[in-house]
């Protein structure tokens, strides 16, 4: 019977629950998987060996890899073929080798569609607001426009980030899909895009432990608002529980980073896994 060897490419990887997350699925469909820990600060090797990685990787036998921060953009130039939602995102989170090539996707955007289908089944999309514009930021975009969204106004303390992100969405999703708003004045553009906004998505690390916080006012969540955070360490963020108070619909960040999961295992192995259950052995964990 064939074996799966997978390996999880980035920096400070030690608390990902992928591995755990992988390898229960597969024991429950009977397929053995191995799902191993390749830590850039570990091995000792800066963020551009993501290349020398990959190749020792593939000779050594693996059959894919998930790759992670801040090897999301870097990876591009490694591989042989992309998805074409990897491409148009210029960011690749799954790796699988077949048939001698390395095949580089994107499952943050899926898992973040897959996860807001589930979690805000009738959330309206005319107008959404996307806080952060970095990897995460540019897959919920791609997300948001893929499933309809009239308007994704983008924000970001590096402008030059959330206008580019918004050129890029443009170009492929039609003018007028997405437009960057300023964060540097004071907070008008901000209360207004949110005044008007169905909808709020959190993408900047903000409400992690190395950095806790509120994203934005509290007093701009309206109860009208429906408020996706994208941070899952811890799930109940501040904004998270914020918005709940608030009488906000809340999505939090865990089911995105389950679906991202349950799709790379279906790339990596072409069998689907049981998403419901991998849902509920995350929160155990
Ligand atoms: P990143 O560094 O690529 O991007 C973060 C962006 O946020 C940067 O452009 C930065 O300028 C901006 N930013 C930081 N603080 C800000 C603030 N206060 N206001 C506005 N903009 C601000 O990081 P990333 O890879 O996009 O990750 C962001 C978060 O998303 C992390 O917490 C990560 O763990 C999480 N994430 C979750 C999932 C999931 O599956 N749930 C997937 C990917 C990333």
């Amino acid at each position: 019977m064939h074996g799966y060897l997978i390996g999880l490419v980035g920096a400070g990887i030690g608390p990902s629950l992928s591995p755990a997350l992988h390898e229960r699925a597969a024991d429950e469909l009977g397929i053995r998987y191995l799902y191993r820990r390749l830590d850039l600060d570990e091995l000792g090797r800066p963020a551009t060996a993501i290349g020398e990685i990959l190749a020792a990787a593939r000779l050594a036998g693996y059959d894919g890899l998930n790759v992670t921060h801040p090897c999301k953009r870097l990876v591009l130039d490694h591989l042989d073929e992309l998805s074409p939602d990897a491409a148009a995102m210029g960011a690749v989170n799954t790796v699988v080798f077949t048939g001698g090539r390395a095949v580089g996707h994107n499952t943050d955007w899926s898992g973040f569609v897959r996860s807001l289908a589930l979690g805000l089944p009738d959330a309206p999309l005319d107008r959404v607001v996307l806080l952060g514009a970095g990897g995460a930021g540019a897959a919920v975009a791609h997300a948001l426009l893929t499933m309809g969204a009239g308007l994704v106004r983008i924000l970001d303390l590096d402008a030059h980030r959330s206008a580019a992100l918004a050129d890029s969405l443009c170009a492929r999703f039609g003018t007028g899909r997405a437009a960057p708003a300023r964060l540097d004045d004071g907070g008008a553009d901000l209360t207004a895009a949110l005044g008007e906004a169905d909808g709020l998505v959190h993408a900047t690390p903000t409400g992690m432990a190395a950095h806790p916080g509120l994203p934005v006012p509290v007093e701009l969540l309206r109860s009208e608002l429906w408020v996706a955070d994208v941070v899952y360490r811890p799930l109940n963020t501040e904004l998270v529980a914020a918005a709940r108070a608030r009488g906000c619909r809340v999505l939090d960040g865990g089911a995105m980073a389950v679906f991202q999961a349950v799709d790379a295992f279906r790339l990596f192995t072409g069998v689907e896994p049981d998403a419901g259950r991998m849902l509920a052995h995350f929160k155990e964990l």
